[in-house]
């Protein structure tokens, strides 16, 4: 089988250093392994992804001397699968509708028999709110205005009724993790709750995207950065509920400024086009990032 790796970036800013050594590090391993290397610009925030940075980020993926197979998805153009996998979702009674606020959820999940509130790969843990107590088939229609999250617990029972569930790290992650990962479901239930998958104003989410995309396009390999490994839990769960092949994933280590932070979008100082205006060569880029 051939291995497929990729690049995900979303268009919302420069493409900094960080992003630069991801994208070099997944094209470097599938260069290496006879692979394909796809690109992928996850632009469903339509709010602030703009054509122009999409743009500007090919040009510097192109300057680094990066290649990239088949023609490049934009998950703009996939709203019509996500669409339909939540259509599935909601009559399997996996996904329910939430119309709470961010204040809404800091407030529950405050409340004084709930203790600190615990902090998931998406921020607050949510409470479970709008949880509907009796899950299971539907034939009511799809909310259109609704935010959908996934009943993590339940999703989690239906996976892995035995209690465990894996994924596979062939890199190492933020712990030295490597293997087959586990995951239990008190990690799930209570270290990460239930994610949104659907955005009332995106229409989707980062996490359905992903798996699906993932999954559309071949991917064999994810090499992404260590700041993802706790959502690939998230991941290996949406992958077994949906019967999607499942990648093996190499979680990176993150590229961080002299005072150790991550670099981010806003760290125009860092980006790209502020070496290259300066007469860095890609080598120069290369040596920085440690590759
Ligand atoms: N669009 C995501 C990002 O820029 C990609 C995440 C992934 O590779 O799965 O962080």
């Amino acid at each position: 089988m051939t291995l497929v790796t990729r690049f995900a970036p979303s268009p919302t800013g420069p493409l900094h250093l960080g992003h630069a050594f991801s994208a070099m590090t997944a094209h470097d391993f599938a260069r290496s392994q006879g692979g394909a290397f796809l690109l992928r610009i996850e632009d469903i925030d339509r709010q602030r992804s703009k054509p122009g940075w999409e743009a500007a980020l090919l040009d510097d993926l192109a300057w680094l001397g990066l290649t990239w197979d088949g023609p490049v998805l934009r998950q703009s153009d996939r709203l019509g699968a996500y669409r339909d996998c939540l259509q599935r979702l909601w009559g399997e009674g996996a996904i329910y509708a939430c119309n709470c606020r961010r204040r809404d959820v800091i407030e529950a999940a405050s409340a004084p028999n709930e203790g600190e509130p615990v902090m998931g790969p998406d921020g607050i843990v949510y409470p479970g709110t709008c949880r509907p107590a009796d899950p299971g088939p539907r034939s009511a229609p799809m909310p259109p205005d609704s935010a959908l999250r996934l009943d993590i617990g339940r999703a989690f029972d239906l996976v892995a009724p035995d209690g465990v569930l894996t994924f596979t790290e062939d890199g190492a992650g933020p712990a030295g993790e490597t293997g087959a990962v586990a995951t239990t479901r008190g990690q799930v239930v209570r270290g990460i709750g239930d994610v949104v998958l659907a955005r009332r104003e995106f229409g989707t989410s980062y996490h359905l995207s992903v798996v699906l995309d993932d999954a559309a396009q071949g991917v064999t390999h994810v090499v992404r950065g260590r700041d993802l490994f706790e959502a690939t839990r998230i991941h290996a769960i949406l992958q077994r509920l949906l019967g999607l092949p499942r990648p093996v994933y190499r979680h990176h280590r993150l590229i961080r400024d002299e005072t150790g932070r991550r670099l981010a979008k806003r760290d125009d100082a860092r980006a790209l086009s502020r070496y290259r205006a300066e007469g860095a060569t890609p080598q120069d880029i290369r040596r920085m990032v440690g590759l």
